[in-house]
């Protein structure tokens, strides 16, 4: 005789990064019963920088040129995303250190400056708020970058959150909500059940009559035996934070050709990123920091704002990221009645609540803020392996 499930409950949430536990939280505030199941594994969500991006990152253009288009086409999220975490912070029950200070993505000669420019132009089209600074802006407001940066493009919107204090103050409203999260519960496989699914697991079987993947890079292979095609793909990126230092950086800091992000926290610390690759880990176990990057990014970071080598490496460390074609895949799959997707787009931590909150909307029967339409899983059907 089979065994009885050890969970049974309306709707489950399989992922608990940013997105999985602020769509729970959402549900649950407007009386869903709704559980969360997590492995505890791979979440971009514990390794990510906390930026709130706006501009189109030029690591984006340069190492994924193919992802352009769909980047662009959701441009108009990022300003949207931005306001929506402003929100959050009001419903949250501690400080996240939530600053918009602006962005500026930095040249360091006439070529990038010119790539720059035509970023710019292409953006301010798109209806973002940008503009170019020369040397002698700069100073004015960012006296912090080394001699050699020569100008660069500033995005208002942009700025950042600590992560850390994000991600504890997201999880307590969220279970303080009612939800029940399940950590270190990895589902194994997905089945059709009935008027639902039933979802394997190692500690058993669990039911859900609805089912939303919000599982970052886990989501294709979990989807790929129902016949539902998402081409998820695991970016294994490198991470570093200094020891707190006397208030130096007040943007958020990228630049024009290379990989990098910088930005300073409240408690002084600065969060040193930006993209540089990990060694990818193996199943159950987290992707391992590589000295090249390490060595790379702090040069860079040192480069860019020399002060910075007056600060003490407090941690390094690696994290998941996931790719897809650039853009959220959010909604309902029509072939698969009651799974629901809820996939950020690039720069998904800055994405998170706001996806969170088009998804749960719709599946409360509200009309989100945004159309969906334009994000479901159809787009990648005619690309699906024959089956
Ligand atoms: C180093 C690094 C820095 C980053 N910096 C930034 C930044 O500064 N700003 C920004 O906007 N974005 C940043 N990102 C991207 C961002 O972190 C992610 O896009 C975002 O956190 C994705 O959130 P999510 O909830 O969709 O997925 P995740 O946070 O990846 O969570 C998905 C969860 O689902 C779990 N899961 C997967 N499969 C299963 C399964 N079968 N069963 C159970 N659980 C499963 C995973 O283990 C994970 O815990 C960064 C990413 C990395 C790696």
């Amino acid at each position: 005789m089979a065994k009885p499930p050890i969970l049974d409950c309306p709707t489950v949430i399989i992922g608990g990064g940013i997105v999985g536990l602020c769509l729970a939280w959402f549900l649950a505030e407007e009386g869903v019963e709704v559980a969360v199941l997590d492995d505890g594994t791979d979440a971009g969500t514990t390794a990510n920088a906390g930026s709130l991006h706006v501009q189109i990152q030029s690591r984006l253009i340069r190492r994924f040129p193919e992802l352009l288009p769909g980047v662009e086409a959701a441009l108009p999220m990022y300003p949207l995303a931005v306001r929506h975490w402003q929100r959050l912070t009001k419903l949250l029950p501690t400080d996240i250190d939530l600053r918009l200070t602006g962005g500026l993505m930095v040249a360091e000669d006439e070529e990038q400056l010119d790539f720059l420019r035509t970023k710019a132009a292409r953006e301010r089209t798109l209806g973002l708020e940008v503009e170019i600074l020369d040397r002698r802006a700069l100073d004015r407001i960012a006296p912090y970058l080394g001699p050699a940066v020569v100008g660069a493009e500033r995005c208002a919107s942009e700025g950042k959150v600590d992560p850390l204090a994000a991600n504890t103050a997201i999880a307590a409203a969220t279970r303080a909500a009612g939800v029940v999260l399940h950590r270190g519960t990895r589902v194994l496989a997905i089945t059709p059940d009935g008027a639902g699914y039933a979802l394997q697991t190692a500690a058993g079987m669990v039911q859900a009559r609805r089912l939303v993947i919000a599982a970052g890079a886990g989501t294709g292979a979990l989807l790929a035996p129902l016949g539902v095609h998402v081409p998820t793909a695991a970016e294994p990126l490198h991470m570093n934070v200094t020891e707190p230092a006397a208030p130096l950086i007040g943007h958020l800091v990228q630049h024009a050709e290379r990989m990098i992000t910088m930005k300073q926290l409240a408690t002084g610390q600065l969060v040193i990123g930006g993209g540089w690759p990990a060694r990818a880990g193996s199943a159950y176990r987290p992707p391992e920091v590589l000295r090249t990057s390490l060595a790379g990014n702090l040069g860079l970071a040192v480069h860019i704002v020399p002060e910075v080598a007056r600060a003490r490496l407090l941690r390094s460390w690696a994290g998941i990221n996931t790719t897809t074609d650039g853009r959220s895949v959010l909604g309902p799959v029509p072939e698969r009645p009651g799974i629901f997707m809820a996939l950020p787009g690039d720069a998904g931590y800055t994405l998170g609540p706001l996806v969170a909150r088009l998804v749960a909307d719709h599946m409360l029967g509200r009309r989100p803020e945004l159309d969906l339409d334009a994000y479901t899983a159809d787009r990648f059907r005619a690309a699906a392996p024959a089956a």
